[in-house]
């Protein structure tokens, strides 16, 4: 006969299964729940909590970047302007990119292939992305 066990026995069995069954249920309904409502929250806000599920994507500034590096940008040549405002080219004293006057003591730089004047700064972003001459776009030399 079973009920030969004495009354602790059958305490201790209860505690033995039960608890930890108890335990792995909770454990699977937590888990269960988590789940959804990471999976729920991904949806919203597609940044997870605990695993590495924060993966906030941060754009590459474009992946088909046409522009020259920073060396290239560097190798073309600088003017500083004088107080006179005179380009070593007399050309136009307004910046195509910004259509600012270029102001007295403001360094340009200059294409090597057509010799166009910039300001340096401007001149510099623009390479960056686009590397030909905003003007003439690559133009051989003389067409200007
Ligand atoms: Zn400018
Ligand atoms: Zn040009």
């Amino acid at each position: 006969m079973i009920s030969g066990l004495p009354r602790s026995a059958k305490y201790g069995i209860i505690i033995g299964i039960g608890i930890p069954g108890l335990l792995f249920l909770l454990g699977i309904t937590s888990y269960v729940f988590s789940s959804v409502r990471k999976y729920h929250r991904r949806r919203h806000e597609r940044v997870g909590t605990s695993s590495g599920v924060l993966r906030v994507t941060i754009a590459p500034p474009s992946p088909f970047v046409m522009g020259l590096n920073r060396p290239t940008i560097e190798s073309y040549p600088k003017t500083m302007l004088g107080a006179s405002r005179r380009l070593p080219k007399a050309s136009d004293n307004t910046c195509p990119i910004c259509l600012c006057e270029y102001e007295a003591e403001e360094t340009l730089r200059t294409i090597p292939e057509c010799n166009h004047y910039f300001h340096v700064n401007c001149i510099d972003e623009w390479l960056k992305v686009n590397g030909t001459c905003p003007l003439c776009r690559n133009c051989p030399e003389g067409s200007a």
